[in-house]
């Protein structure tokens, strides 16, 4: 089976316990205007092209069958209308000035890559993350990974969105050790401000999620000025969930400004700046009185 990958990073230590490998796949359901992977919202391939990387070396001219870049005496141009995504470019590029986002791998392809870092899942507590985008969209094909790392003795954990369709959950939900879970609204006009999509489907799979036993670590995205008055409700939503094992604040910040132009969407992320740090300890300290566990 095959999945739409866009990232794999080894020694990730903020995607769950310990040492761990995060598998990002490609497309998301949501549009969070602080999204600070957007070359993972769309289910499409895309190529990312940083220009001052380029070191005009003409690799990229000679194998673009569309012809979108060009070499000329005033440097590199390139002609992201006329690309189709084939990948081709990015192969070649020596400046690394060119990635390209969406490649198709399988289960068996993949297999030996997430089982590389195994010695250090098991001396960590760390092990595997299936992330995006929203990776429950290729439910199927993680449900199929993720059997095949259970049986290598690999842990698992899904990071989700929870804007998925039951069975999605339920594909997954035999192999996966823990749901890491955003929750980042429960007002539903907030949510649909910050995502375009109401809050009512993922709301109701957390619930779903805890009723079956599965293990969660909620995640609380804060950023000023769009969803920083939900840590109250959120508590209280929280605070009813079982199978809670902590949750993570996360701080907002604008660091993903020159991915959206290298890939040339729309920069969405919010004006409003990043938290200080004891705005965040402030938080944290909220949700521990209310009697949740809370990492850093
Ligand atoms: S991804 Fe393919 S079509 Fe697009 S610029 Fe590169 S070689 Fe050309
Ligand atoms: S292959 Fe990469 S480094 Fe070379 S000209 Fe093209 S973009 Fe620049």
């Amino acid at each position: 089976m095959t999945g739409i990958v866009v990232d794999i990073k080894r020694f990730a230590v903020h995607d769950g316990d310990g040492i761990r490998t995060t598998l990002f796949l490609k497309g998301c359901p949501l549009k969070c205007v602080w999204c600070h992977n957007p070359e993972s919202i769309s289910f499409k391939p895309q190529l990312s092209y940083i220009e001052k990387k380029c070191i005009g070396c003409g690799e990229c001219a000679d194998v673009c069958p569309a012809g979108a870049h060009s070499i000329s005496e005033s440097g590199h141009i390139f002609d992201r209308a006329l690309c189709t995504a084939c990948g081709k470019c990015a192969a070649v590029c020596l400046g690394e000035a060119l990635k390209f986002y969406g490649e198709k791998m399988t289960v068996e392809e993949l297999v030996p890559i997430l089982l590389e870092d195994k010695s250090f899942y098991d001396t960590s507590g760390g092990g595997i993350t299936l992330s995006g985008g929203e990776c429950l969209m290729q439910a199927e094909f993680c449900a199929e990974l993720l059997k095949e790392m259970k049986e290598r003795g690999v842990s698992t954990a899904v990071d989700t969105c929870g804007f998925v369709n039951r069975s999605a959950i339920d594909a997954v939900f035999p192999y996966t050790d823990i749901f890491l879970y955003d929750i980042k609204a429960v007002d539903e006009d907030v949510h649909i401000k910050c995502t375009g999509q109401s809050n009512g489907i993922i709301i109701e799979n957390l619930k779903y999620i805890d009723s079956r036993g599965g293990k969660i670590e909620v995640r609380y995205p804060y950023v000023p000025g769009m969803n920083d008055d939900q840590a109250e409700k959120i508590a209280d939503l929280l605070c009813g969930i079982k199978n809670l094992v902590k949750m993570r604040v996360l701080p907002y910040h604008n660091f993903a400004g020159s991915k959206y132009e290298s890939v040339g969407m729309e920069n969405t992320l919010p004006q409003f700046g990043m938290p200080s740090d004891e705005t965040m300890a402030e938080v944290r300290e909220y949700f521990r009185s209310r009697g949740i566990t809370v990492c850093e």
